[in-house]
C-alpha cells in the first residue's frame, strides 16, 4: 500500500460507504485527512462505515444526501464543507450500474427511457451538482476535484449503453470543470475496468472468470487499488489536470 501524510487535509466522498467509495475514505482518514462520508439516507452502510472507521479510532463526518435530487446534493455539498471547517479534495464517486439481475437490461431494443434518466441523473448530474456547490470552497484552498468514470465510457461494452454513455458524459465533464476552475482547482477522473466491489460479486463465476483470464495482469483490480489512484491524483499529481487516468490491469489494451 503507497502511504500518504494528509494531516490537516479535508475531503468529501460520494457513495462513500461501499466499494471505492469507502476504501478511499478509508485511506485517507488512516492519513490523517478529515473525511465526510456521503451516502443514500438510509442506507445501512452509511453508519457502519462510520462505525468501522471509529473502530479504528479514526473520525469521519456523516454527509446523508441523495445526489439524484438537486436540492439534497447542494445542501449536502454545504453542510459537508461547515462541518469539515474547508474543502481539500472532493471524490465523486457515487454510481450505479443500472442494471439487476439478469444482466442484461441495455441492450438498444430494451433499454427504457426511464434508465436512461436514472443514468445519466446518478451518474453525470451528481458530478456537475456537488463540483457547482464545492467550487467556492475548493477554490479558496486550492483544492482538487476527482470523479470515478469507467473504461466503459471510453467506448462500448456489451449491453451497458445508458451507463457507457453516461461515462462518457463525466470524461467530458472533467475536462470542462478542468478548464473551468483552473487555475485554483486540479479536476480529474479515474477509470476503472471490472473492480471487485459489491456488483461485480453479483457476476456469474464464469463472467468472472473470463474477465480475470482476459486481463493482463491476471487479477481483479480492487477497490484500494483504485482507492490509492484518487488520493495521488487529489493531492500529489500537482501537474496533471482534465485527465482521465484508466486503471485496469490492461484489459483495455
Ligand atoms: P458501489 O455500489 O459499492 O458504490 C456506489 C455507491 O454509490 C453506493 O454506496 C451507492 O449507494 C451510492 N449511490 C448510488 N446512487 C446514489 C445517489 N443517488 N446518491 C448518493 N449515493 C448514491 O460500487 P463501486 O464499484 O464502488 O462504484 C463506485 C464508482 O465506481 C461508481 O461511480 C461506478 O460507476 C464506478 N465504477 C465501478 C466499476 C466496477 O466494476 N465496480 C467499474 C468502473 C467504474
Amino acid at each position: 500500500m503507497m502511504t500518504f501524510n494528509l494531516q490537516g487535509k479535508t475531503a468529501l466522498v460520494t457513495g462513500g460507504a461501499s466499494g471505492i467509495g469507502f476504501e478511499v475514505a478509508s485511506l485517507m482518514a488512516r492519513s490523517g485527512a478529515l473525511v465526510a462520508i456521503n451516502y443514500l439516507p438510509g442506507d445501512p452502510r452509511g453508519e457502519q462505515a462510520l462505525a468501522t472507521l471509529k473502530a479504528e479510532g479514526l473520525e469521519a463526518i456523516a454527509a446523508p444526501g441523495d445526489l439524484s435530487d438537486p436540492a439534497q446534493a447542494e445542501t449536502m455539498v454545504k453542510e459537508a464543507v461547515k462541518a469539515l471547517g474547508h474543502l481539500d479534495l472532493l471524490v465523486n464517486n457515487a454510481g450505479t450500474p443500472g442494471v439487476t439481475k439478469p444482466i442484461p437490461i441495455q441492450d438498444l431494443e430494451s433499454v427504457s427511457e426511464a434508465l436512461w434518466q436514472t443514468l445519466l441523473n446518478v451518474n453525470l448530474m451528481s458530478v456537475f451538482r456537488c463540483s457547482k456547490a464545492a467550487a467556492a470552497s475548493l477554490k479558496a484552498s486550492q483544492g482538487a476535484i476527482v470523479n470515478t468514470a469507467s473504461i466503459a465510457g471510453f467506448g462500448s461494452i456489451a449491453s451497458t449503453l445508458a451507463y457507457s454513455a453516461s461515462k462518457a458524459g463525466v470524461i467530458n465533464l472533467t475536462k470542462n470543470l478542468a478548464h473551468a476552475l483552473a487555475p485554483e482547482v486540479r479536476v480529474n477522473a479515474v477509470a476503472p475496468g471490472s473492480v471487485e466491489s459489491s456488483w461485480a460479486i453479483e457476476w456469474s463465476e464464469e463472467r468472472r472468470r473470463s474477465t480475470v483470464a482476459a486481463t493482463p495482469l491476471q487479477r481483479w483490480c480492487t477497490p484500494d487499488d483504485v482507492a490509492e489512484l484518487i488520493v495521488y491524483l487529489g493531492f500529489a499529481g500537482r501537474m496533471i489536470t482534465g485527465q482521465t487516468v484508466i486503471i485496469d490491469g490492461g484489459i483495455s489494451i
